[in-house]
C-alpha cells in the first residue's frame, strides 16, 4: 500500500478528540475540497506491505489503543487496507477510519468507527456523498460536515434533519473549516465561519449535533504536519 506517514498524536476531530491515537495516511485522493490541508497526500508515499504498517503501529503503540487510518481517501486502496483495519482489529486495536463518504463502506468491517464526512456546498465537492452508504452506517459510526458558510450550515441542518442522522450514529459532527494555509497563531481566527456563529446557529435550530475543533490546530501551528 502508498503510504505518506504513519505517527503518533492525538486525536484531533471527532468525538475521540484528545485522546492518544497512532495515524496511517494512505496517499491519493480523488476530491479536491477547495480548504483541503492534505494536497500533500495528494502524490507520492512509500510503498509498504500490510506487515511493515502493522508492524510500525505496534512499535507506535505496543499497548494498544486507538488507531486512525486517514488519508487523502484511505477506501481508494481498498483491497490493501480492509485487510489492514482486520489485522489491527485482531490485534487489539480501536480502529478508526476517515473517509470523504464518496467511496463505497459496506466492505469497512463492522468494529471499524467509521467518521463519514459529507461534504457540503462550499467545499467544491458538494454532492459527492453516496446516499447508500447511510445504509452502512453504526450506531458507532460518526457523521462530520465540514462547515465554510451559512450555506454550508444550512445544507447540513436540512441533511441532519431529513436523513434523522442524529439517530444513526454516535455522534454528528460539524466543525468550523480551517483556511488552507491557516499558519501562526493557534486560535479561531483561521477558521472560515467563526465557531461562535456556527455555536449560535446549531442552539437557534436546536440541532441534536455536536461542535466540533480541529483541536490539533490549536495545540500545535497550524500548518504543522505529522501531528
Ligand atoms: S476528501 Fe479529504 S483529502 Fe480529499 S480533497 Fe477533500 S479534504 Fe482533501
Amino acid at each position: 500500500m502508498q503510504i505518506i506517514e504513519i505517527y503518533k498524536s492525538l486525536q484531533g476531530e471527532s468525538s475521540y478528540a484528545g485522546v492518544p491515537c497512532v495515524f496511517v495516511r494512505l496517499a491519493g485522493c480523488n476530491l479536491r475540497c477547495v480548504w483541503c490541508d492534505s494536497e500533500y497526500t495528494f502524490k507520492g508515499g512509500l510503498r509498504m506491505t500490510l506487515e511493515e504498517v502493522e508492524r510500525e503501529v505496534l512499535r507506535l503503540a505496543p499497548h494498544h489503543g486507538l488507531v486512525e487510518i486517514t488519508g487523502g481517501e484511505p477506501l481508494l486502496q481498498e483491497r490493501e487496507v480492509v485487510p489492514l483495519m482486520e489485522r489491527l482489529l485482531a490485534a487489539g486495536y480501536t480502529v478508526l477510519l476517515e473517509t470523504s463518504g464518496e467511496r463505497p463502506l459496506e466492505r469497512v468491517p463492522s468494529q471499524v468507527v467509521k467518521i463519514v464526512d459529507v461534504k457540503c456546498p462550499d467545499s467544491g465537492e458538494g454532492e459527492t456523498f453516496r446516499l447508500e452508504n447511510l445504509l452502512a452506517l453504526t450506531p458507532r459510526d460518526e457523521v462530520k460536515f465540514v462547515i465554510a458558510s451559512r450555506r454550508d450550515y444550512e445544507f447540513a441542518r436540512d441533511f441532519i434533519h431529513q436523513h434523522d442522522l442524529s439517530s444513526r450514529v454516535a455522534s454528528v459532527i460539524l466543525s468550523p473549516a480551517f483556511g488552507k494555509d491557516a499558519a501562526g497563531s493557534r486560535d479561531a481566527s483561521h477558521c472560515l465561519v467563526d465557531p461562535q456563529e456556527l455555536a449560535e446557529w446549531m442552539l437557534a435550530d436546536g440541532l441534536n449535533a455536536r461542535l466540533g475543533l480541529q483541536i490539533h490546530k490549536f495545540i500545535w501551528e497550524p500548518s504543522l504536519k505529522g501531528v
